[in-house]
């Protein structure tokens, strides 16, 4: 039982104070704070009818310390989840520390002018963090996310070291647009357009962007196309999980996504620096997030399946092992549950999950953790419960 103030109110967001409100045994009450304040109010007025949990509405601006601060002491949360963008993940955990308040998210910090995928900056944080005994639960979402605890029960109940991890993330959903993107368009373009990489040996490998395909056949998809990318969590498993000697990450996509991400690369519409354009400086990719189609819309028109999860490669008992763990969800089945399609519902859950283990307690220790350093069973169980149930594949086939 307690409160969470949960910033941003996005697709992200809206799945997870959905599942917030159905878990109202946990969530007695929440304040749904951000930028556009009547976004909130919106989704206040849609859900209080149908749920015991209080909600309460504020705007606020995350960039800015002090203003968080007012709004943390004056709601006096026992966890702030942030589902805003990676960009304010700094202040709003500088606003933790100062009211000494746990802290959840589900990507890692990027400074707007750079994208790195890289957790030093929040790593930073850890003696700070230890120092005013409250808990920074880093990357609560699928991918990072749900793949860490998968990672960290493979290591707990199935394998005595992990040597191979592939993360396979397929969006295998259709929704009839030639292009849009799944999620915030800006963070989207920028993962999938920065240059390849991946963990092996201690060091990583880089690859230009797309240069790594490979073809698999997914359970509830079929056989797609996909493509190896840089992925935050490849940092901290690479670390974390015992005896690993190469980690990878694969993303489907489909021709048609691919053809225009090149065509609008080519002409410089995916670049971050800005430009003068009738003497007032524009992000290229900021003007072209505001002429693509709102992910929030594509919840309707979205049919199909995801298939997300990792294929395992270690040794039990001296032998040989190989272990697939994976998650399905269907497009239209979140839609008709909470009004989203299943990429914002597959983060919004384990954001849910999360911030409910380091409210309740269940997970706890000052400082500042990725989510495979907990123990994952309690989360597993949560991820059955609450609308994520995962399958066991013992003979995947595997990725060469
Ligand atoms: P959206 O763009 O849909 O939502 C972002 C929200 O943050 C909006 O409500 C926006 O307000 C708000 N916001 C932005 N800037 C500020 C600010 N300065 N102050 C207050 N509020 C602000 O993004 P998504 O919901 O798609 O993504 C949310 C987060 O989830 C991102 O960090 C993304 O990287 C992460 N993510 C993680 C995944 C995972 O598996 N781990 C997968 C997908 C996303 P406004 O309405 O005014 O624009």
């Amino acid at each position: 039982m307690g409160k969470a103030l949960i910033i941003g109110c996005g697709g992200v967001a809206s799945v997870a104070i959905h599942k917030c409100c159905q878990n109202s045994d946990e969530f007695t009450e929440i304040m749904i704070a951000s930028r556009t304040k009547s976004k909130c109010d919106k989704l206040k007025e849609e859900l209080e009818n149908k749920t015991k949990t209080v909600i309460k509405t504020a705007q606020v601006d995350a960039n800015n310390v002090d203003e968080l601060v007012e709004l943390i002491n004056d709601f006096k949360p026992d966890v702030v989840l942030n589902l805003a963008l990676p960009y304010q993940d700094l202040t709003i955990m500088d606003a933790c520390l100062i009211t000494k308040t746990s802290y959840v998210d589900t990507a890692n910090y990027e400074p707007e002018d750079t994208a790195k995928f890289e957790y030093k900056w929040q790593w930073a944080y850890r003696e700070k963090f230890r120092e005013a005994g409250i808990t920074a639960l880093l990357g609560s979402g699928f991918d990072p996310g749900v793949t860490g605890v998968f990672s960290a029960y493979a290591m707990k109940h199935e394998f005595d070291e992990i040597n191979y991890i592939d993360i396979l993330d397929c969006n295998g959903g259709d929704h009839g647009y030639p292009f849009a993107t799944n999620f915030n368009p800006e963070i989207n373009i920028r993962e999938v357009s920065a240059n390849g990489s991946y963990w092996e040996d201690g060091k990583w490998v880089e690859t230009k962007p797309m240069e790594i395909k490979r073809e698999y056949d997914f359970d509830g998809v079929g056989m797609k196309d996909m493509y190896l990318l840089h992925h935050e969590e490849l940092e901290s498993l690479g670390i974390n999980i015992k005896g690993i000697k190469r980690i990878r990450f694969f993303m489907t996509f489909g021709q048609s996504y691919l053809t225009h991400l090149k065509c609008l690369e080519n002409v410089g519409m995916t670049s971050i620096e800005p430009i003068m354009y009738e003497g007032k400086e524009i992000v290229p990719l900021q003007f072209l997030k505001a002429v693509l189609p709102d992910p929030a819309s594509l919840g309707p028109r979205t049919v199909g399946k995801t298939n997300i999860g990792c294929i395992f490669r270690g040794k039990k008992d001296g032998k040989e092992k190989n272990l697939y763990i994976y998650n399905m969800c269907d497009h239209q089945e979140c839609y008709k549950e909470v009004g989203s399609q299943a990429v914002s519902y597959t983060t919004g859950v384990p954001a849910m999950i999360g911030a409910m283990l380091i409210m309740n307690g269940t997970w706890k220790g000052p400082g500042v953790f990725n989510i495979e350093e907990f123990d994952p069973d309690p989360f597993m169980d949560a991820l059955n419960k609450w609308g994520l149930p995962w399958v066991i594949d013992r003979d995947p086939k595997l990725v060469d």
